[in-house]
């Protein structure tokens, strides 16, 4: 496969879907890195967050540094294009950033 972006790119759009509230909540238009599909910020009803003894834990309502599930699939690679210039409507970069992370196993060790 030929990417059409560098690999620095890829990883940093990967940053945005942690910890990545902020950005999801409010936005019109997000995409799943995982399952691919599309849907608003607002849709994502599960996150993950920490307690104060640093353990993961689940919850619904998100705090600015929650991470967002995916409504379809309930993976975290949510990415959004709120406050970044990642090219989410393009399909092509989409599937390549896709397959980038599910070729990094990032999508499943999380
Ligand atoms: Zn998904």
């Amino acid at each position: 496969m030929t990417w059409n972006y560098p690999a620095e790119f890829f990883e940093d759009a990967w940053t945005h879907t942690f910890e990545n509230a902020r950005e999801v909540r409010g936005c019109p238009f997000c995409v799943c890195l995982g399952c691919r599909n599309s849907f608003s910020g607002d849709a994502v009803y599960f996150w993950t967050d920490f307690n104060d003894q640093g353990e993961p834990i689940k919850i619904r309502q998100p705090r600015e540094k929650s991470t967002a599930h995916c409504p379809k699939c309930n993976q975290e690679a949510v990415l959004s294009n709120k406050d970044n210039d990642f090219p989410i409507l393009n399909t092509e970069f989409v599937e390549q950033m896709s397959s980038y992370v599910t070729k990094q196993d990032y999508v499943e060790n999380r």
